[in-house]
């Protein structure tokens, strides 16, 4: 069965215009659930590493909170920690860092969590039914409401090809260990005789898991923890990564955590933001990232695949831009994938507003 996408076509950098594009997407269509009298409602983003200026915009934010106290309710946004160094390690660097990008309460209008703790380990565990991963640390409110609303920025990703609704669930909503299980198929490895010793990767690496030895990057493998920086850092194509079984195997384990998770909320909303689509993710880019297409809008749905579906359909319009740019397509296979499990309809009716 198709799933309805709404599209708010917008091409501005005026934060009003997408804000009220935003309150149409949500008062005009029908998407919005009847909430409880005072229901606690999550609301996930990401507020991208702290070289990143392509991130989810704090304006957003504050547009879908402001939406959500119109209809009585008590909403929170909230990230988990990462697995690599940088500010969003431990709660206490990543809370400074989202009031230093303007997602403090006083700006957006509800308080930012950090769902998995001061270090990344607070959480639950939930058993899998899969061949591919056995079992999930999530954070412990998963289960204990009713109602999940994901904001996701849209842009490029050197493993995924492109990262949207699903990987911001799949990973966002995971506690640390179970992101790391995620990503645990993908070993890297180098190609001696393509490597330059230029040091890139060793710069790159978020964990300190390459030297460089006898003029040649070396990748300490019990220290990887497989998040593909090094791919992208590699001028030279010295990395290499398994793009047959290993990437498949990450692929499945991405789409059936996040199927776990979206189990557990009986009344979900996806919103996906198509401005500023860089090549790069939100972890990696910074303020000189290439942008590879232009903006599209805002989408929104009930359906995260539907969701996840239509923003690509429409970013590759004339030409597969992730696949340019990336020289990979993974996100057919997840999002094929991801319908096979039952998280959503691959086909869609695109409603535009
Ligand atoms: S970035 Fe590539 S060429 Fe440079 S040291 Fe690392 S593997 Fe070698
Ligand atoms: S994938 Fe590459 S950059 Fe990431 S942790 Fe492993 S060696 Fe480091």
């Amino acid at each position: 069965m198709k799933s309805d996408v709404y599209f708010a076509k917008l091409r501005t950098n005026d934060p009003k215009e997408k804000a009220s594009a935003l309150a149409r997407l949500i008062d005009q269509t029908g998407l919005v659930p009847e909430y409880k009298k005072d229901e606690i409602v999550p609301v996930k983003i990401t507020i991208g590493d702290s070289q990143c200026v392509y991130n989810l915009r704090p304006e957003m934010v504050k547009a879908i909170i402001t939406a959500l106290k119109k209809r009585k309710t008590r909403p929170f946004i909230f990230d988990t920690n990462v697995i690599y160094t940088g500010e969003r390690l431990n709660a206490v660097d990543h809370l400074t860092l989202a009031n230093n990008k303007g997602f403090a309460h006083s700006r957006v209008g509800a308080p930012f969590i950090i769902a998995d703790g001061v270090f990344g380990h607070d959480g639950k565990e939930h058993q899998i039914e899969s061949d591919h991963i056995d079992k999930v640390r999530l954070p412990s409110f998963v289960g204990m409401m009713d109602s999940l609303v994901v904001l996701s920025h849209i842009t490029g990703h050197i493993l995924a090809g492109y990262a949207g609704a699903i990987k911001n669930v799949a990973m966002g909503m995971s506690c640390k260990a179970s992101k790391q299980v995620q990503h645990s198929s993908l070993k890297p490895s180098v190609v001696k005789d393509k490597c330059t010793a230029c040091g890139c990767c060793v710069d790159m690496c978020p964990v300190s898991a390459i030297s460089l030895k006898n003029d040649k990057a070396l990748i300490d493998q019990n220290r990887c923890v497989g998040c593909g920086e090094c791919l992208s850092a590699c001028k030279f194509d010295a990395i290499l990564v398994n793009w047959g079984e290993d990437i498949l195997i990450f692929y499945k384990r991405m789409v059936e955590v996040a199927g776990l998770i979206l189990s557990k909320f009986k009344n979900k909303l996806f919103v996906n933001f198509a401005f500023d689509i860089t090549k790069e993710c939100d972890c990696i880019s910074n303020k000189n990232e290439k942008i590879i297409t232009h903006d599209l809008g805002i989408l929104a749905s009930t359906d995260a695949v539907s969701l996840d579906k239509a923003t690509i359909d429409l970013i590759n319009k004339d030409d597969d831009v992730f696949l340019k740019e990336q020289g990979k397509s993974g996100y057919r296979k997840v999002l094929e994938y991801a319908s096979q499990k039952g998280l959503g309809s691959i086909d869609y009716n695109l409603k535009t507003i």
